[in-house]
């Protein structure tokens, strides 16, 4: 999986940085990624993506496409698959302190 956790200083280029890998900034860069947008990059404080719902295990999160409720950890994971599949690179352990 394209998931980095990332322990160094590394000058980069990218064409669209989404600060945060939750359910908003997953879904982002999902779509970007698929629509062509460029090096689509995903920052991550946490060592895990998936925001909120990685941390609520209870259902309320939508279903699959079968129909089948998800629970946040099940849906945060659909959330990182779907970038990832899309082309968004995902880099954990990440805190964006400036802009
Ligand atoms: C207790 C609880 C129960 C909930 N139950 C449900 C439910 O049943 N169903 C439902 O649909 N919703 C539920 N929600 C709401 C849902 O969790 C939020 O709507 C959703 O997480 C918002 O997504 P987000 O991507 O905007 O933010 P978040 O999920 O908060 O994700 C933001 C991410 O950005 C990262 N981040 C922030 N700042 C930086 C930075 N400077 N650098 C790098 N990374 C950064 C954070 O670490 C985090 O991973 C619940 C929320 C809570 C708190």
């Amino acid at each position: 999986m394209n998931v980095r956790p990332d322990g160094g200083r590394t000058a980069r280029s990218v064409d669209v940085l989404v600060v945060g890998a939750g359910p908003a900034g997953l879904a982002a860069a999902a779509r970007l990624a698929a629509a062509g947008a460029g090096r689509v990059e995903v920052l991550e404080r946490e060592p895990e993506p998936g925001g909120v719902p990685r941390l609520c295990v209870h259902p309320g999160f939508g279903a699959d496409p079968r129909g089948r409720a998800l629970d946040g950890p099940g849906s945060a994971r659909r959330a990182v698959r779907a970038a990832v599949r899309a082309g968004a690179v995902l880099r954990t352990g990440v805190s964006a302190t400036g802009w």
